[in-house]
């Protein structure tokens, strides 16, 4: 079930996510200087901000990329065979040959209280997302355009970038 947070997010994020991308492909052209620095603050007041319990739009709308450490990782984990375990959940993707799930939502959410079955195993893509805190973050403004349609997280640290960058 939808919560009214994501529902909320979803219709704001229609309106708000040309703009944001705008904004990120314009310091993605001149970054602003000390970016890192000043990103990595804002970073935890997102956290404060946001429960990804009320949310898991990630698990709902986007796959993870499963690398072949996951997949061993994981197969181990539900007593599968790595063969066993791609055919069952994964396709390969088109043009980039990655590894990822065959639906959507992800077959290891529970949807009844947004947490992941295997979440002491869950891909890195997974326990890495939404890759705020990186430290060029100059080299992941194209996956931040990406995901601030999807990821309340993402589009509340792109519209705060926005607010302290366009101040000054
Ligand atoms: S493996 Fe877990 S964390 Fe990753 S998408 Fe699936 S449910 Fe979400
Ligand atoms: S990481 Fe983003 S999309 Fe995923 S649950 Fe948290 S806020 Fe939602």
């Amino acid at each position: 079930m939808i919560s009214i947070l994501l529902r909320s997010f979803k219709q704001k994020i229609k309106k708000r996510k040309r703009i944001l991308r705008l904004f990120l492909s314009r310091i993605e052209k001149k970054p602003p200087k000390k970016l890192d620095v000043l990103v990595a603050k804002l970073e935890k007041k997102v956290w404060a901000e946001t429960d990804c319990l009320a949310c898991a739009n990630c698990c709902k709308s986007m796959s993870p990329t499963f690398t072949q450490m996951d997949m061993k990782r994981i197969a181990k984990h539900l007593e599968m065979t790595v063969l066993e375990f791609k055919t069952k959940w994964l396709r390969k993707e088109r043009g980039t040959g990655d590894w990822i799930n065959k639906k959507m939502p992800c077959q290891f959410l529970d949807l009844k209280s947004n947490k992941c079955n295997i979440y002491e195993v869950r891909p890195r893509d997974c326990s890495g997302f939404p890759h705020l805190p990186k430290k060029k973050m100059v080299e992941y403004l194209h996956v931040h355009k990406q995901n601030v349609e999807f990821c309340p997280a993402t589009a509340n640290m792109v519209e705060k970038m926005k607010v302290l960058f366009e101040a000054n």
